[in-house]
C-alpha cells in the first residue's frame, strides 16, 4: 500500500525481551537499517543479556523486562509463547502512554488470550508473527538477513489503531519483510498446515527411525542423504519453542494431524492394493506445489534445497 511506504519506520527506542534467533535477528535488523536510535534489551539469563551486547544487536541490557520496556516507543516480546503472559503482565505498569506493544510467537489465539488483559489503556497491542526461522536457537544464531522476502503476519484487533498498525508494518517492511493481516483463528489454521504439521510429522520420522531395532543408529547417519536428513534439520528446532506451540495450538494442529492420517491411510491402500497411478497422480500434484514456491520466492530451485558444497558434506 503506498500510505504504508509513506510512514516513518523509526522508533526512538525500542526494548527486545527474548534475546534469541529471532529477537536477535530483529536486533541486527534494526541496526542494519537504522531503525532505533537506542535498542533495550531483556533475556532470561546474564549470560545471553552479557553475549547480546558482546555481538552488539541491543545497545543496553536490563536486569528486569519491566526495566528494559521503561520509555520504549515499541515493544516486541521474543519469549517462547509459555512466557508471554507473565512477561505481559511484569511489563503491564511499565509500558509508556502511546507505545506499540507486539510479539513474533508462532501462534496468534493464544497470544491474544495471554498478553490482552495486560494491555493498559493508550498502549498499542498489535500481535505479529515473522515466517522466518532457522532450526538455531540462542543470541549467537541472529542475523540481519533473516526477513528479507519473508512474510510477516499482524494480527491486529478490530478496534486497533490505524497509525499504529501502519507503523508497525512500515518498520517491519523496513527489516525486509513483506506484510500480511490475517484473524487470529486464521492465522492458526494456515500455520498449523505450513509450519506446525510439517515439525511434528519431522520429529515423528526421527523419532521412528531412532526406535528402530532392525536398522541401526549408525546406517541411519550413514545414508541420511537418500532423503532422512532433510526432515532432521526441522527435527531439531528448540524443544521449548515446539512444546509450546503444540499445547497453545492444540485445536488447529488436531485438525491437520486428523486429515493427514486420513491421507497416509489412503496411500497406504494405494501401496497395498498397487495403485501406481494413483500414487503417480498424488506425487505429480505434490511436485507442482514446490514449483510455485519456487516461483513465488520463498525458496530456491537449486538442487538439494540451495546446499553449498561445504553443507552437502
Ligand atoms: P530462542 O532462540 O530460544 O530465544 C528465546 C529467548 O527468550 C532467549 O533469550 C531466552 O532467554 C528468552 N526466554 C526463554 N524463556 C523465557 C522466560 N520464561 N522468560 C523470559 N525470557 C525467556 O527462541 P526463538 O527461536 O528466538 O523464538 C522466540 C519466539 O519466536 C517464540 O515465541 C517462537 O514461537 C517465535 N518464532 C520462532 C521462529 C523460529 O524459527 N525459531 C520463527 C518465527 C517465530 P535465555 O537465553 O536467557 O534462556
Amino acid at each position: 500500500m503506498s500510505a504504508e511506504r509513506a510512514v516513518d519506520p523509526r522508533f526512538e527506542r525500542v526494548a527486545i525481551i527474548g534475546l534469541g534467533l529471532i529477537g536477535g535477528s530483529l536486533g541486527h535488523a534494526i541496526k542494519r537499517a537504522g531503525l532505533a536510535g537506542h535498542v533495550a534489551g531483556y533475556a532470561r539469563s546474564a549470560e545471553t543479556r552479557a553475549r547480546a551486547l558482546e555481538i552488539g544487536f541491543i545497545d543496553s541490557a536490563h536486569e528486569t523486562a519491566a526495566e528494559a520496556v521503561k520509555d520504549a516507543d515499541l515493544v516486541v516480546i521474543c519469549t517462547p509463547v509459555g512466557a508471554l503472559g507473565p512477561v505481559a503482565a511484569e511489563i503491564e505498569p511499565h509500558l509508556k502512554r502511546g507505545a506499540i506493544l507486539t510479539d513474533v510467537g508462532s501462534v496468534k489465539m493464544a497470544v491474544v488470550r495471554d498478553i490482552g488483559p495486560y494491555v493498559p489503556e493508550g498502549v498499542h497491542f498489535i500481535p505479529g508473527h515473522p515466517i522466518a526461522g532457522t532450526e538455531q536457537s540462542g543470541p549467537d544464531a541472529g542475523f540481519a538477513e533473516l526477513f528479507d522476502g519473508r512474510w510477516c503476519i499482524l494480527t491486529p484487533g478490530p478496534g486497533a489503531d490505524r497509525d499504529a498498525v501502519a507503523r508497525l508494518a512500515a518498520f517491519w517492511q523496513a527489516c525486509g519483510s513483506k506484510v500480511d493481516y490475517m484473524e487470529p483463528k486464521h492465522h492458526d489454521l494456515v500455520l498449523a498446515i505450513v509450519s506446525h504439521l510439517p515439525h511434528l510429522i519431522a520429529y515423528n520420522i526421527v523419532g521412528t527411525a531412532d526406535d528402530l531395532e532392525t536398522v541401526t543408529e549408525s546406517e541411519v547417519i550413514k545414508y541420511s542423504a537418500g532423503g532422512f536428513r532433510d526432515f532432521t534439520r526441522l527435527a531439531s528446532s528448540d524443544p521449548t519453542m515446539w512444546r509450546d506451540i503444540c499445547l497453545n495450538n492444540k485445536d488447529a494442529i488436531l485438525e491437520m494431524l486428523g486429515r493427514f492420517s486420513e491421507d497416509l491411510s489412503a496411500m497406504q491402500r494405494m501401496i497395498r492394493w498397487g495403485d501406481g497411478e494413483g500414487l503417480f497422480n498424488l506425487f505429480t500434484r505434490t511436485r507442482a506445489v514446490r514449483r510455485s514456491i519456487i516461483e513465488a520466492g520463498q525458496d530456491t530451485a537449486a538442487p538439494n534445497f540451495g546446499r553449498t558444497p561445504a553443507q552437502k558434506k
